[in-house]
């Protein structure tokens, strides 16, 4: 049978639209170079933070107190998203019997001295009637995570934070997609995107021309290499991150800890992953002696166990960033020519709720009020 979606990417978003839109009763074709998770998806360390990513960043010289642009977009989409997430991994495991590592783990962000703890409170105001989160003492974060560091003064207790294995994850994802009628074409490289009279036709991979009525672009932080999309204005860009990976016996925390400008994820088999840095060097895919050194200082600031803890794996890749640090998730412009890429950070958080406003859109339903937010026409408006 033929395609009647083309999803251009096996990432966390091409899988997930795809897996989304074939439960609606589509024919997905997905075309990736590679093979399905090979990239961002599967080096991601599985945080499922909207509220701990909520203060991250982009809205930080934001003039006015109280809800900033971007912190709202990624609670409001990013707490959805995340029962999403809990409903899919009950999905996984009562369909297909596997399991994604799904975890309410909680988060902890920690602060250490005076400048840290103003910008706890300035979170903890941001959060306020939006997430759950509790206010602590470093004597009290100590005694719920007692590996963290003597020098931790104040913290942030946000329990509704999740975690899942993106790699299980990524696995779990195809298999369902495949079951629902999902077909995956692996090293098709898309040569670009066939737009005529104005509507997406189709797509060249290799001297081929594959037709359907929709096209979706999920190729991550390589979207605005493919020919055929105008994306100059959204600024789409890689970011660079790096992990490493080490384990502790006992399991080094029971939460996800922020602080000291990273973060470290503890698996419950005592797996501990450490991140992350945010670098833009291209697509130069190095583990470098910097990036590991800035990891460790995070890691042992954190938690100094840590600086006896053995390097088990180290690895790198590039996250989709945009100028405005939000998705760009609908119309691409082109009539049925989509868009769902750049998610920065967030992006294994968001793909629930991403193919949510992707089916909805193909269907023709009623969008929430956020997807004006990541529509990625804002940017040819604002052009
Ligand atoms: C170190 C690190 C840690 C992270 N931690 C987290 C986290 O804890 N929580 C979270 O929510 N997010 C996290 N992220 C972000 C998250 O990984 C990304 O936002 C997300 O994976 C992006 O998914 P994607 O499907 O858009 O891109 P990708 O996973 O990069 O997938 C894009 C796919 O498109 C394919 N492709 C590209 N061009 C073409 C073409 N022309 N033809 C065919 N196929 C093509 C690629 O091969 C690739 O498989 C992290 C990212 C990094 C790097």
């Amino acid at each position: 049978m033929s395609p009647d979606v083309i999803v251009v990417g096996g990432g966390v978003m091409g899988c997930m639209a795809a897996l989304r839109l074939a439960e609606d009763g589509r024919r997905p074709l997905v075309l990736e170079r590679s093979v399905p998770g090979a990239e961002a998806s599967s080096a991601a360390a599985g945080i499922l933070g909207p509220a701990v990513e909520a203060h991250h960043g982009h809205d930080a010289g934001h003039p006015h107190p109280g809800p900033r642009p971007r912190a709202r977009t990624i609670l409001s989409l990013g707490i959805r998203s995340r029962q999403l997430h809990a409903e899919l991994a009950q999905q996984l495991r009562d369909d297909h019997g596997i399991d994604v590592g799904f975890r309410r783990c909680g988060v902890m962000r920690v602060a250490r001295g005076e400048a840290e703890e103003a910008a706890l409170r300035d979170h903890a105001a941001l959060l306020e009637g939006r997430a759950k989160v509790e206010a602590l003492g470093g004597d009290e974060a100590r005694r719920r995570e007692p590996a963290l560091h003597p020098s931790v003064s104040a913290a942030i207790d946000l329990p509704e934070e999740a975690q899942l294995e993106p790699r299980l994850f990524l696995r779990g994802l195809a298999v369902a997609a495949e079951r629902a009628g999902v077909t995956f074409r692996s090293g098709a490289v898309v040569r670009d995107v066939i737009v005529e009279g104005g509507r997406a036709r189709g797509v060249h991979v290799g001297g081929e021309r594959l037709e359907a009525e929709h096209i979706i672009v999920a190729a991550g932080s390589w979207t605005h290499l493919v020919p055929g999309l105008e994306l100059a204005a959204a600024g789409l860009h890689p970011v660079r991150g790096q992990i490493v990976a080490t384990q502790t016996r006992p399991p080094l925390f029971r939460r996800v800890v922020f602080g000291a400008g990273g973060y470290v994820v503890t698996r419950p088999d005592g797996r501990v992953l450490c991140g992350s840095t945010e670098e833009r060097v291209g697509f130069e895919r190095s583990v470098t002696l910097g990036g590991m050194r800035s990891i460790v200082d995070i890691a042992t600031a954190v938690a100094p166990r840590l600086a006896h803890a053995p390097i088990l794996d180290h690895w790198s890749s590039f996250r989709p960033g945009t100028a405005d640090g939000l998705p760009l998730v609908g119309p691409a412009g082109p009539e049925h020519l989509w868009l769902a890429s750049g998610h920065f950070r967030n992006g294994i958080l968001l793909a629930p709720m991403t193919a949510e406003l992707i089916r909805a859109a193909l269907a023709g339903d009623a969008l929430p009020p956020e997807a004006a937010d990541v529509d990625p026409r804002r940017f040819a408006e604002a052009a």
